[in-house]
């Protein structure tokens, strides 16, 4: 297993094509915009050794016996599921942003058990493939980029119905040893921390859209592989000197947009090609995966926010008033709510036909659910707590100058032995999470990630089980449990 310091240089030595705010960017590691989210990452390495982390982080290989980490681990029991979910937690505390390894591992997890089921059923040989691929993996302790999203286009049409067909990424040729892909993936969280690429389709595909049912892997730095760096709010106050205004300097999270360039992948890189009846569970088992993973890191989040609102309350001399108190214990109930739902599906997971675990799906459903809708309650509650002056605050770094420091601290001082320039400092990591940078990965990405709150409603109410509902009300009132049409 590497260590935090190992990883980032093994990040620098990528030679990634990247753009970074209008210019091509080679030094990404040393970019002060960048290299937050890189320590974010390698948070979750250093997880591994750490006294709070190492139970959590640290596994057993399923596919070796040899320890790993966590972010490569094949779940292999609810414990399992559990404590990923914990270890999700555990990293939200430590960063207070989006760590991004668990894309990977979620998006892993899923093809594991799909290629095994594909190759049932078609004869293909998928899953020795992608066993070979995630024991170097582990073996390296890599960290893998989960690439689903397409660009979508038209969301009215289909794939071949686009007026640019590359809108979906899709195989535009067949050669001899493998196929060239074509087009692009959105909002990558984490990409240009990442070592390797696991491509997904991005909706279930049908006959005759088999050119866009492919799953393979490839270097995130493989020729004809572009990134652009995708903008936050209040970005480049990471750039100012000390970027004392950041509100979060050490960590923070990283979106990227992927081109693909007709770029070929090796035939023993290729997880599914063409069998669209596949890419449905794998989409839906990603998905479960990753809703369930949002039942961790965005508690994790949370706790540190509710931890900067309490605090503030403190400074401010209010938090002994009940409705701050009331305030307070709302955002635990929903936070803890967020974690239960984490939990529930994890303890409730079953054996894939591949051996792996997965969750249950419809409680990861509910779990993400929830998520779309109480870190904003949450984060409304926050900025109740903090005062006007979260949008309003003059510089940090004015604190300094001869002239109007001493204003800042004459005039934005609360109650008597509380230091100023600590509340200041409180401000800005709540502004960091409401709406600064960290507001993409605890509000932003909460409603979209892992797909768009509607995404969820469709498999609640698959999963639902109305009739088996029905059944029990109508015994209850002593009619046959399942008659005709329920009636
Ligand atoms: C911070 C962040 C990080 C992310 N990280 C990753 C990542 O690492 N990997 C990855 O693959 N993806 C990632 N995503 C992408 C995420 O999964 C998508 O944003 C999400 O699935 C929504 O897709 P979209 O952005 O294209 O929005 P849209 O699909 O355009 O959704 C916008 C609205 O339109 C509705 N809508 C869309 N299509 C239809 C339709 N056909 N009919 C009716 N209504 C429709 C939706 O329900 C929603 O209300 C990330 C997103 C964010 C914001
Ligand atoms: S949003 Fe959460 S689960 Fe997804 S990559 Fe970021 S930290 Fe991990």
């Amino acid at each position: 297993m590497m260590t935090g310091a190992e990883y980032i240089a093994s990040i620098r030595g990528l030679e990634l094509q990247a753009r970074v705010l209008g210019a091509d960017q080679a030094a990404l590691v040393d970019d002060p915009l960048v290299a937050p989210s890189l320590r974010a990452v390698a948070a979750t390495y250093d997880a591994a050794r750490s006294a709070a982390g190492r139970d959590l982080a640290c596994a057993q290989s399923s596919l070796t016996g040899e320890p790993i980490n966590r972010f490569t681990h094949l779940h292999q029991s609810p414990a399992d599921l559990v404590a990923k979910v914990r270890l999700l937690r555990h990293l939200g505390n430590v960063t207070a942003c989006c760590f991004q390894r668990c894309v990977g591992l979620d998006a892993a997890n899923a093809v594991f058990s799909v290629t095994f089921e594909c190759d049932r059923q078609h004869g293909t040989r998928y899953h020795d493939r992608f066993r070979e691929f995630w024991l170097q993996v582990q073996r390296r302790d890599l960290t893998v980029d989960g690439a689903m999203t397409d660009p979508k286009g038209d969301r009215g049409k289909r794939p071949a119905q686009q007026a640019d067909p590359d809108l979906f990424v899709r195989v535009v040729a067949r050669r001899p040893g493998g196929v060239v892909i074509r087009g692009a993936k959105l909002h990558q969280t984490g990409m240009l921390n990442a070592h390797e690429i696991l491509v997904m389709p991005t909706m279930a595909m049908r006959p005759g859209e088999e050119q866009y049912a492919i799953c393979c892997a490839l270097p995130t730095g493989a020729a004809g592989v572009r990134h652009l760096y995708g903008r936050q709010a209040s970005d480049t106050r990471k750039r100012e000197a000390g970027a004392p205004d950041a509100g979060n300097a050490t960590f923070g999270g990283q979106e990227v947009m992927t081109v693909f360039d007709d770029v070929f992948v090796p035939d023993e890189r290729v997880f599914l090609c063409g069998e669209v009846d596949w890419s449905g569970p794998l989409v839906e088992r990603f998905a479960g995966y990753h809703r369930q993973s949002y039942g961790g890191c965005k508690v994790g989040v949370g706790d540190v926010l509710i931890g900067a609102s309490a605090w503030l309350a403190r400074l401010n001399g209010v938090d002994g008033a009940s409705h701050v108190r009331d305030k307070l214990v709302e955002m635990v109930h929903l936070n803890e709510t967020m974690f239960s739902c984490g939990v529930a599906c994890s303890a409730f997971g079953h054996a894939t036909a591949a051996g792996n675990y997965e969750i249950d799906l419809l409680l990861a459903n509910v779990c993400k659910q929830n998520v779309t809708r109480f870190p904003h309650e949450i984060a409304r509650l926050a900025t109740d707590l903090a005062g006007g002056l979260l949008g309003t605050m003059p510089a940090l770094g004015d604190l300094g100058d001869p002239v109007v420091g001493p204003y800042l601290r004459k005039y934005l001082a609360t109650v008597p032995g509380v230091d100023p320039v600590d509340r200041m400092k409180v401000l800005r990591l709540v502004e960091n999470l409401v709406a600064g940078a960290g507001a993409v990965g605890y509000l932003i990405e909460s409603v979209h990630g892992a797909g768009p709150p509607q995404a969820q409603r469709i498999m609640i109410g698959r999963q639902a089980d109305l009739e088996g509902k029905i059944g029990l009300a109508r015994t209850l009132l002593g009619h046959s449990p399942a008659g005709a049409s329920g009636r």
